[in-house]
């Protein structure tokens, strides 16, 4: 669904049949404190671009609010591969072992 500021996510949800208003993030959930979601948290998050460079079904982002050095709350992810067991370096690309480079795009020794 696309969230307020016109990204395809897809663990925003949003609800405004009749007046309604109700929006949620499906991947920060229900937190409270310091890592309570709020829309606003959309506007700068890496998770749609994430989504849409790679789709890997084994990839599992795990969300942490922080805070930056002026205070503004952001989204930052670290990813972790269910299939290879490790964490990702760059969850746009992958671990690469389900895509391997292809040989034309390999440097030959
Ligand atoms: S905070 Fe990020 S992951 Fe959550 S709904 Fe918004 S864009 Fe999607």
């Amino acid at each position: 669904m696309k969230t307020p500021y016109g990204f395809d996510c897809p663990y925003f949800y949003g609800d405004y049949y009749r007046g309604k208003k109700q929006e949620e993030c499906r991947l920060i959930g229900n937190q409270t404190g310091s890592q309570r979601w709020e829309v606003r948290l959309c506007e700068n998050c890496p998770v749609p671009a994430i989504r849409r460079a790679n789709a890997c079904t084994f990839m599992v982002l795990t969300p942490v609010i922080k805070k930056s050095f002026l205070g503004k709350r952001k989204v930052t992810v670290t990813a972790y591969c269910q299939k290879s067991e490790s964490s990702v370096k760059t969850p746009e690309i992958g671990c690469g072992i389900c895509h391997p480079l292809d040989e034309l795009f390999t440097v030959k020794k």
